[in-house]
């Protein structure tokens, strides 16, 4: 049988190890951003030119990059644990500041 490497902390996983997969996208926030009357009193049609010249000039896998990254990773059953408690600990946090 294949053994498999935890991609957090190298543990070589074999029978009976469960494996974990974690995937993990990064994306652009699809809501349109709010506007202030600051905002809506800037040249945004210069800004528009400006933000558009620098894209072109920028590298295309940099840009697409931007848009939309996806990681797969596998775990092994310590390091699971590990990111569970991480990601509830920051969910609980964000919960008390109300930001959630
Ligand atoms: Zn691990």
């Amino acid at each position: 049988m294949l053994k498999q490497l935890c991609e957090f902390c190298g543990k070589s996983m074999g029978q009976p190890d469960v494996s974990y997969r974690m995937k993990i996208e990064l994306y652009a926030d699809p809501a349109p951003p709010e506007f202030t009357q600051e905002d809506l009193e800037r040249d945004v049609k210069a800004e528009m030119e400006a933000l558009f010249a620098q894209m072109e000039s920028a590298d295309a896998g940099e840009a697409e990059d931007e848009v939309y990254e996806s990681y797969l990773f596998t775990l092994c059953g310590h390091c699971r644990g590990k990111v569970h408690h991480w990601l509830r600990e920051r969910h609980e946090h964000l919960d008390d500041l109300g930001l959630d």
